[in-house]
C-alpha cells in the first residue's frame, strides 16, 4: 500500500532527493568512494557547497551584501547564537508558539527581553497582530511558521528595527523580500534536507556591533568567512539540500512551489471545514498552509482513538498532533503530492460516513 508521509519533521523529501542522495552513498560524483567517507575538503563536495549556496541565493532572491551559511546544531543552536551576535542590551520578540518561547529564553540570558504579545492565553491558536515594538529594541525576532500550533505568518513585517526570524518550517514555500531581514535561519528537517544542517541567511552589515566577546564557532562571521568548512559541515545533509534546491528549480522556483502549497492546503482546510467530523485549531486568518492542524468536533470526541487507527490502516502516516495541541496535524510540505492530500480527504470521508 502506497504511505502518504505527513510527519512534521523530519519529514517528507522529493524522491528527486533520496534517490540522488542514495547514489551518491554508493558513488559520489564519480570519485569511486562514498559521499560518506570522503573528505570536505576534496574540490567535488567544495564544489557541491558552491553551488547549494548559489542556489539558495538564486531561489529566494538574495540580494547582494548577504551570505548563506551551512550550520550545525539546528535551529535550536541559532536561539543562543542569535542573541550573542545580535543582542547588547534589549530584543523584541513575538510569543506564538513553542519554538517562539525557547527562542526568547535563550536571548533572556544574554539581556532584556520585551515579549512584545504573546498567544499563550490561547494555546497559541493565533498570531497576535496589534503589538509596538519598541524603538530601542535592537531587533525584533519572530517565528514564521509554529509548526506545533499550524498558525503562520505569510508575510515578511516592516518594522524599525533589525529583523530576524526563524523559517525552519516554511523557507522555501512562499517568496521572501530577503532585504526587509538581517538574519533568517532554518533547519533543514521540514523544507530541504534530512536533520543535521541549518541554513542561515545573514546581512553582512549586521554582524560585529556587539561589545561582547563570542565564542569562534558561535559568531556567524567565522562561517561566512570561512565558506562554511571552519570545521567539518554536515557533509550529507547539505548533499541532500542541494538535490531538493535543484529539484525545486526544475519546478519553477518558489513561486511555483507557493502556488502548489496554498492549493494543497486550501484543499484540506475545506474538508476539515465541512467534514461534521472534524474542525480546525488554529484561527482561520492565521492557518499554516505548511502544519495543519484539526481536532475531532466535540460530539465526536470519542472516534479520534478510531479514526487515528483507520488512517493508520489507509497508509496515512504521521497525522497525530503534537501532544500540546492533540488531535490531528498534517504536514503538507513542499515535497507532499497533492495526491497525498487528496487521499487523506478521502479517508476522512469515508470515515464520516461510516459514522
Ligand atoms: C523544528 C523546529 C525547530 C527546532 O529545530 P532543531 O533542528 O530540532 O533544533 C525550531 N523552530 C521551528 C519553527 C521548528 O519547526
Amino acid at each position: 500500500m502506497k504511505k502518504h508521509n505527513f510527519f512534521a519533521g523530519p519529514s517528507i523529501l522529493s524522491e528527486y532527493t533520496i534517490k540522488n542522495t542514495a547514489a551518491a552513498v554508493l558513488d559520489f560524483a564519480g570519485t569511486g568512494l562514498s559521499i560518506l567517507e570522503i573528505s570536505h575538503r576534496e574540490k567535488e563536495f567544495i564544489a557541491v557547497v558552491d553551488e547549494a549556496r548559489a542556489l539558495v541565493k538564486e531561489l529566494l532572491n538574495v540580494p547582494a551584501g548577504y551570505d548563506v551559511v551551512f550550520l550545525g546544531g539546528g535551529a535550536s543552536l541559532q536561539f543562543c547564537m542569535v542573541p550573542f551576535n545580535f543582542l547588547e542590551k534589549k530584543a523584541a520578540y513575538l510569543q506564538t508558539g513553542t519554538w517562539a518561547t525557547k527562542a526568547l529564553k535563550e536571548a533572556q540570558l544574554f539581556g532584556e527581553v520585551d515579549i512584545v504579545a504573546s498567544s499563550k492565553d490561547a494555546n497559541y491558536s493565533y498570531i497576535p497582530k496589534d503589538y509596538v515594538i519598541p524603538e530601542d529594541a535592537e531587533y525584533f525576532h519572530f517565528c514564521s511558521n509554529n509548526t506545533i500550533f499550524g498558525t503562520q505568518m505569510r508575510f515578511d513585517p516592516d518594522v524599525k528595527t533589525r529583523l530576524i526570524a526563524d523559517m525552519s518550517s516554511d523557507i522555501f514555500s512562499r517568496p521572501i523580500d530577503i532585504s526587509k531581514y538581517d538574519l533568517i535561519y532554518a533547519g533543514a528537517q521540514k523544507n530541504l534536507a534530512p536533520a543535521g544542517v541549518t541554513i542561515a541567511i545573514v546581512r553582512e552589515d549586521a554582524l560585529g556591533r556587539v561589545t561582547r566577546k563570542i565564542p569562534t564557532m558561535l559568531n556567524y562571521k567565522t562561517h561566512i568567512e570561512n565558506e562554511s568548512m571552519f570545521n567539518t559541515p554536515p557533509v550529507l545533509p547539505i548533499y541532500a539540500a542541494l538535490q531538493t534546491l535543484k529539484w525545486y528549480k526544475q519546478l519553477g522556483g518558489i513561486e511555483v512551489l507557493a502556488k502548489m502549497n496554498e492549493e494543497k492546503a486550501m484543499m484540506l482546510y475545506n474538508e476539515i471545514d465541512r467534514n461534521k467530523l472534524f474542525k480546525g485549531t488554529a484561527a482561520v486568518e492565521d492557518r499554516s498552509y505548511m502544519n495543519i492542524c484539526f481536532v475531532m468536533n466535540d460530539e465526536y470526541k470519542e472516534l479520534e482513538a478510531e479514526f487515528a487507527a483507520f488512517a493508520k490502516s489507509k497508509g496515512m502516516l504521521g497525522i497525530k498532533g503534537h501532544r500540546s495541541v492533540g488531535g490531528f496535524r498534517a504536514s503538507t510540505y513542499n515535497a507532499l503530492p497533492k495526491e497525498s492530500v487528496q487521499a487523506l480527504i478521502d479517508v476522512m470521508q469515508e470515515f464520516e460516513k461510516a459514522h
